[in-house]
């Protein structure tokens, strides 16, 4: 079966070194963003030509149901059958405690982290499952360490949105197992990414990292490497697990 992969929030930080690692390991290559039209194309230019694989950027934003449907039927006529998603998408704002925050930002909070995750879901299974005649497949949430670790005075709002994609990891998980579709996820924390200018805190990670058992921030490329483990067959019988990457926090 031809391996073709759909990872959302493709165009920087861990969803384009994970679609670039993909194409590495030979799979034709979904790059969806929202805004960065010039750095998603720049991320398909170098997968073509330094992994010789099949890309394709996609403009969709996954918190729309009509956006979600297109991007699934651009993949369906450009690449083929989807074999893995990756649902990487996510957004934070800025710190603040919860006595501060108001519906809006609570809003869009939860539409942009959570909704997606559950469209996305919904088209790959379409595709995927048994059930419609699919032959199987693996989905992965990019969740946070923040749904353990809660961020008091930083985004718990944004901590909170992740503890619900663990939940919705759990929950589908034993939903499809039945049908060949695996569903885990990664919960990241300390990463090297642009995220933490939206949180007001570009030097977040540095500030924090002398309280980080392993003494250091995590690269793009470390949560890259475990998503893509979850998605292979060396992952075959694992379902509704996590993989926490936080340096031992
Ligand atoms: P990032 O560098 O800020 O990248 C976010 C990506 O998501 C961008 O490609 C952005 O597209 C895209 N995006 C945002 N909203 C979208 C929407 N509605 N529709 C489509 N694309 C959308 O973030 P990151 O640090 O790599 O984070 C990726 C994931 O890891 C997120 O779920 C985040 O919560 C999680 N995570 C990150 C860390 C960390 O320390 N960095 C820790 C734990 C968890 P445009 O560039 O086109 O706008």
């Amino acid at each position: 079966m031809d391996k073709v992969i759909l990872i959302t929030g493709a165009s920087r930080g861990i969803g384009a070194a994970t679609a670039t690692l993909a194409a590495q390991r030979g799979y034709a290559v979904c790059v969806n963003y929202l805004k960065n039209q010039a750095r998603a194309e720049a991320i398909v230019a170098q997968i073509k030509t330094t992994a010789g694989a099949k890309a394709i950027a996609v403009q969709a934003d996954v918190s729309q149901e009509a956006d979600v449907l297109r991007l699934f039927q651009t993949v369906d006529m450009e690449l083929g059958v989807i074999s893995a998603l990756v649902n990487n998408a996510g957004i934070l704002e800025t710190q603040m405690r919860v006595d501060e925050m108001d519906a809006a930002r609570l809003s869009r909070i939860f539409a942009s982290n959570l909704t997606p995750y559950f469209l996305c879901a919904k088209e790959a299974i379409k595709r995927m499952s048994n059930r419609y005649g699919g032959k199987g497949g693996a989905i992965v949430n990019v969740s946070s360490a923040a749904s353990r670790l809660g961020s008091a005075g930083e985004y718990v709002d944004y901590a909170a949105s992740k503890g619900a994609i663990d939940t919705l990891t759990i929950g589908l998980s034993r939903e499809v197992a039945s049908e060949c579709i695996r569903v885990n996820a990664v919960r990241p924390a300390f990463i090297y990414t642009d995220i933490h200018s939206d949180g007001g805190e570009a030097g977040r990670v540095d500030r924090i990292k002398s309280s980080i058992p392993m003494q250091r921030g995590g690269t793009p490329q470390e949560v890259a490497q475990a998503i893509m483990w979850l998605l292979s067959d060396e992952a075959s019988y694992a379902t509704g697990t996590f993989i926490d990457l936080a340096g031992g926090r």
